[in-house]
């Protein structure tokens, strides 16, 4: 929590600086009330959402008696933490009790956002709590993906199932590393995919047919989207199109360290009815956090 939050404000988040700037007024004017809006929507909270906070904070300002800045800006926190805080299952599936064996978690994303990055961190997490792993290249498109998975499989020593030449059908590189998972029993299956949006219906039968062909060996426990931060409000249409391929049960939201714009964790879950579950703090193997909805907004509104 701590890490998050020093993170968020070493970028020095100018929102809540704003934000705070209007709120400490005496007396908020409507033009006051549409700036506080207009910081929320720079901040990617999404319009919907950013109208809805700004509403209860009037209404609540009103029906108290106005403008102490420190009840506004108490109101302001607590409002936020709870637009963030919609889907607080949050924890991995591998992790909960009753997880199966092997778990499978798939990576779904647009080139670039930090997929494979991600999946490698997310292999040493569960290193880390004793857990063993196996990844799966299955982004067989472009060789250096593969090469790149297994540079982290072995930093963090997990093994690597990559497709023998480039090109190969990614779908047999799930196939083949599921039975693998199985056959050695490991804990948690992570399978790096794939992620061209340029051709949707592409994309869809790939992620379709890794999903279909990995469930002839084992259960997919999870599907996760990583959404770079930085991408704001475009994010959004990322994320539908893989929402609607493959189906998620959480999203990973990465180079949350780059970003001050963090408002996107709104509309994602808003929207989509997932919850963010981790978020990538840097490009080193530790930089994989939990996403603590407190923490976050405190390191917005530090
Ligand atoms: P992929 O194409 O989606 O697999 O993306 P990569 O994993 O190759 O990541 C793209 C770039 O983003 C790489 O340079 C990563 O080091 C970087 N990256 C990934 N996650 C993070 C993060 O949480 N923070 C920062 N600062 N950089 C990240």
């Amino acid at each position: 929590v701590t890490r998050l939050k020093a993170k968020l404000s070493k970028s020095s988040n100018p929102f809540g600086k704003a934000l705070f700037n209007i709120l400490a007024k005496d007396n908020l004017s409507e033009s006051d009330w549409e700036d506080v809006e207009d910081t929320l929507l720079l901040a990617d909270v999404g319009s919907e959402a950013s109208e809805e906070l700004v509403e209860g904070l009037r209404r609540d300002s009103r029906v108290n008696g106005d403008a102490d800045p420190a009840a506004v800006r108490e109101a302001l926190r607590s409002k936020l933490v709870d637009l963030v805080n919609v889907e607080p299952d949050r924890a991995l599936n591998a992790d909960k009790p009753g997880a199966t064996r092997p778990s499978v978690i798939i990576m779904v994303g647009v080139n670039g956002t930090g997929k494979t990055t991600t999946a490698g961190k997310l292999a040493r997490l569960f290193v880390s709590e004793g857990k063993s792993v196996m990844l799966a290249a299955a982004d067989t498109f472009r060789a250096a993906a593969a090469d790149q998975l297994e540079t982290w499989g072995s930093k963090v020593n997990v093994p690597v199932v990559r497709a023998e030449k480039e090109g190969a059908d990614p779908a047999s590189v799930a196939f083949e590393a599921s039975r693998r998972a199985k056959e050695e029993n490991v804990d948690v299956l992570i399978v790096d995919t794939a992620g061209r949006l340029q051709n949707k219906a592409n994309l869809m039968d790939e992620l379709g047919k890794i999903r279909r062909v990995t469930e002839k060996n084992l259960p997919v426990d999870e599907v996760l989207l990583v959404l770079d931060a930085t991408t704001g409000q475009n994010g959004m249409v990322q994320a539908k199109v893989f929402a609607e391929a493959i189906g998620l049960t959480g999203v990973v939201l990465s180079k949350l360290d780059g970003s001050a714009k963090g408002g996107i964790v709104v509309s994602v879950q808003r929207e989509l009815g997932v919850p963010v579950k981790l978020v990538g703090l840097g490009e080193g193997p530790d930089d994989l956090a939990p996403f603590d909805p407190e923490g976050f907004v405190e390191g917005v509104l530090a």
